[in-house]
């Protein structure tokens, strides 16, 4: 589907409130994209109509914000939301508006949005609404602040991270006030919940600039107001140094391995056990899922051995993830072409097609895969502690995985026979 594609399919959502008697038009980021020939995520509309009106209009609806004039609606098995005209006031915690005030204009609806190019409306018929510039913007590449950059931030100080989250994502500049008022503001950041700072910093990671999105988040001083990370300056600059921008993290879990990696590399001791406690603590601090926690947790451990290895071993590979490994040697060939010298004395060669080699050649990919099971086990050779069993197999796994023994029933046997210690 092409971008314009998408806003077609919502034209009728338009018309209908148009019909209705009410103004509607596509904003933010969905038009951004578009003028910039991006993928669209999600497609949002603004309106004059009251969300009780909304709601009447299309019965096909979830209330999902209603307190602040959202409403969701189904649409030819897409959803969409539609949030009234509004204003915000009296921000008194640098987080969420105190009040949300119903406008009958587009201009002020526009005016409380947080950046120049993320301002813009759209009507069916393509004409671009843009009061602030947005589109100068765009062109030049800049993202500037709707109005005083310093006012905006004390509003809602997330909106610092989000900008140099879009810096990362469209590889744009800051605008100097617009930085000028980040600088002066860091602090608030403090007041901003992790979860929605955790939500841009990992946007931020994965952007087609991470470089300048991370150089941002230093230069700005946002990373003093951040937990953990303030004492990791130094490793920030150290991966700029190392890497290259022009090679693209593949996911945030995969980011947030990189740095951590850095951090045991930097720190002298090398120490696994501690350096996995310094995840697990921050994976806390920044109250991520136990999913993210896992995922860089093993991405660590794929680099910590591919800096003390230069090529995977079969018994090593054995129990990985196969996606993330090959990530990891893909992110590093690259990195070899692209990056400067420093990186590559750290890995000393790489090659992504031999993991899918390698894997293939795996005897057996997990436990389960072992042609004998603990019931077996009971039978033909009945140990008298039970707990024997596990470990039994745990040995016979090895024992596969390293070649030692063919994975056959018989052959099971008789290999746990000679060789087990019981
Ligand atoms: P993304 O590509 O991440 O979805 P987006 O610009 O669409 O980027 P959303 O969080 O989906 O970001 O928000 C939609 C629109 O709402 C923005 O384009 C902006 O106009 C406005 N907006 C979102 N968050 C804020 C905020 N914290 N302050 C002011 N305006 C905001
Ligand atoms: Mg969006």
């Amino acid at each position: 589907m092409t971008n314009s594609q998408e806003f077609i399919k919502a034209a009728p959502i338009i018309y209908t409130l148009n019909e209705a008697g009410y103004e509607a038009y596509f904003v933010g980021g969905a038009v951004r994209d578009l003028l910039l020939d991006l993928p669209i995520h999600d497609v949002d509309i603004a309106t004059s109509a009251y969300p009780a009106e909304v709601q009447s209009l299309f019965p096909r609806h979830f209330d999902v914000g209603l307190d602040h004039g959202t409403i969701m609606v189904w649409f030819e098995g897409e959803t969409y939301e539609i949030t009234t005209f509004r204003t915000e006031s009296t921000y008194q915690d640098y987080r969420r508006p105190d009040n949300v005030t119903f406008v009958q204009n587009l201009e002020e609806d526009l005016l409380r949005r947080d950046f120049t190019i993320n301002a813009l409306a759209m009507t069916p018929d393509h004409q671009i609404v843009d009061y602030f510039d947005g589109q100068k913007d765009l062109a030049n590449q800049v993202i500037r602040a709707v109005g005083s950059p310093h006012d905006r931030f004390n509003e809602d100080g997330l909106r610092m991270m989000r900008g140099i989250r879009f810096a990362s994502q469209l590889d744009f500049a800051i605008e100097r006030e617009t930085f000028k008022a980040i600088k002066d503001n860091a602090s608030i950041l403090v007041h901003i919940a992790i979860e929605r700072i955790t939500v841009e910093m990992n946007k931020l990671w994965i952007g087609v600039n991470w470089h300048k999105g991370l150089s941002y988040f230093l230069s700005t001083d946002l990373i003093q107001y951040v937990p953990i990370l303030a004492d990791y300056k130094h490793v920030f600059s150290d991966l700029l140094d190392l890497t290259s921008d022009r090679v693209q993290l593949p996911d945030e879990n995969f980011a947030w391995a990189l740095l951590f990696w850095r951090v045991y590399e930097l720190s002298g001791h090398k120490d696994i056990t501690m350096i996995q406690q310094q995840v697990r603590q921050f994976v806390k601090a920044w109250k991520m899922s136990n999913q993210s926690q896992k995922e860089i947790l093993a991405y660590l451990e794929i680099f910590i051995y591919r800096t003390d290895h230069t090529e995977w071993k079969l018994v090593d590979i054995y129990g990985r993830n196969q996606h993330q490994i090959e990530l990891v040697e893909t992110f590093i060939a690259l990195q070899q072409e692209n990056a400067q010298v420093l990186f590559k004395t750290v890995f000393k060669s790489n090659n992504p097609q031999v993991i899918h080699e390698l894997f293939k050649a795996l005897p057996i990919n997990s436990l389960r895969d072992l042609a004998i099971n603990g019931q077996d086990i009971i039978r033909e050779i009945n140990p008298k502690n039970k707990r024997e069993i596990g470990q039994m197999l745990k040995y016979l796994e090895q024992a596969v995985v390293k070649e030692e023994v063919i994975n056959d029933q018989l052959a099971l046997l008789a290999y746990l026979k000679d060789n087990y210690q019981i």
